[in-house]
């Protein structure tokens, strides 16, 4: 068996989509299913995970999971942008059983993170931090040349970072936080509350053309480029949060590497990740000079590769 045949399969829960991939040994994606992502909990959610593994027709060796939670010890302990998920699940050993194959779990950005680091725009990077634009707001680590999750799983979390005390209220409960301007389920939120006040947007009217249940990604992005003004304000607002969010953590952190992936970012590409990097810039000490600021390199299959890599060291460590 050479090394490009040790297939084993990558699983990107996200708020929209689970994406499933059949992943080589060189972190090449040679086959790959999605799905809508169920609404109605953690049983569906593994339902619909096992109908898309048995859609890519092949026998992996094992799988690795992301998912937008917090994840400790095999456990979800919480996923805030997934309906129906409220008390701790064990997904490991639920998934092990349907699938009969090894499972191992990572949270959603930590896995797109180590895809980036191992195979996309953070390769021999040392510090970096991987901001994910979807849903929510996702964030991940690389400390000293190693991922870094913290003493419970939970390190990382640019998106709560409190860039307004006592600002907008975020899906997390508290207030100020950076995803309760740059989520799209909060960006969405607000859109809505201003349409109700009497702003126009082409944003809801590009939803419906699309058949989208939300206003996705791809709908932002075909409203900015059609310079729609509330799309505009609104995404100036969130890249500004960003800013504000990212520029403390390089203070804290003195990172060589700012990752910028999701949605948004495959679409809009690296003029996102300039943006932001200008959006930071007055809020940051000392940055380093090699301080770099890029949009991911496997846009959309980041979460997959990088499910796959844990997948595989779990395998290697047996
Ligand atoms: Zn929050």
């Amino acid at each position: 068996m050479t090394d490009s045949e040790l297939l084993v399969v990558g699983v990107d829960v996200g708020g929209t989509n689970i994406e499933v991939g059949l992943v080589d040994a060189q972190h090449r994606v040679q086959a790959r299913a999605k799905g809508a992502t169920p609404v109605d909990g953690p049983e569906a959610v593994l339902t619909a995970i096992g109908e898309l593994v048995a859609a890519l027709g092949a026998e992996p060796l094992s799988v690795g999971v992301g998912i937008p939670g917090v994840v400790h010890d095999g456990q979800v302990l919480t996923v805030p942008n997934l309906s129906g998920w409220h008390d701790p699940f064990d997904l490991v050993g639920e998934l092990t059983g349907r699938l009969g194959l090894p499972v191992t779990l990572g949270n959603d950005a930590d896995v797109g993170l180590l895809g980036e680091w191992l195979a996309g725009s953070a390769v021999g990077a040392r510090d970096v931090l991987g901001l994910w634009m979807g849903t929510g707001v996702g964030g991940s680590l690389i400390l000293d040349g190693r991922p870094y999750h913290g003493v419970r799983g939970a390190a990382g979390e640019i998106g709560h970072v409190v860039v307004q005390a006592g600002g907008a209220l975020c899906t997390c409960g508290r207030r100020g936080c950076a995803e309760a301007y740059a989520g799209r389920r909060s960006m969405q939120g607000v859109a809505s509350a201003m349409v109700e006040a009497g702003w126009q947007t082409s944003l809801f009217e590009i939803q419906e053309q699309e058949h989208k249940p939300k206003l996705t990604s791809s709908v932002w992005a075909r409203a900015l480029e059609a310079g729609d003004e509330l799309a505009g304000k609104l995404f100036d607002t969130a890249v500004e949060s960003l800013g504000v969010a990212v520029g403390s953590a390089v203070n804290l952190l003195d990172l060589d590497t700012v990752i910028v992936g999701g949605g948004l970012a495959e679409k809009l590409g690296q003029p996102l990740a300039d943006r932001i990097a200008g959006a930071a810039a007055p809020w940051m000490l000392q940055p380093s000079p090699d301080l770099q600021f890029t949009v991911s390199a496997l846009g959309d299959d980041a979460g997959v590769v990088g499910a796959a890599v844990l997948s595989r060291a779990a395998l290697l460590a047996g």
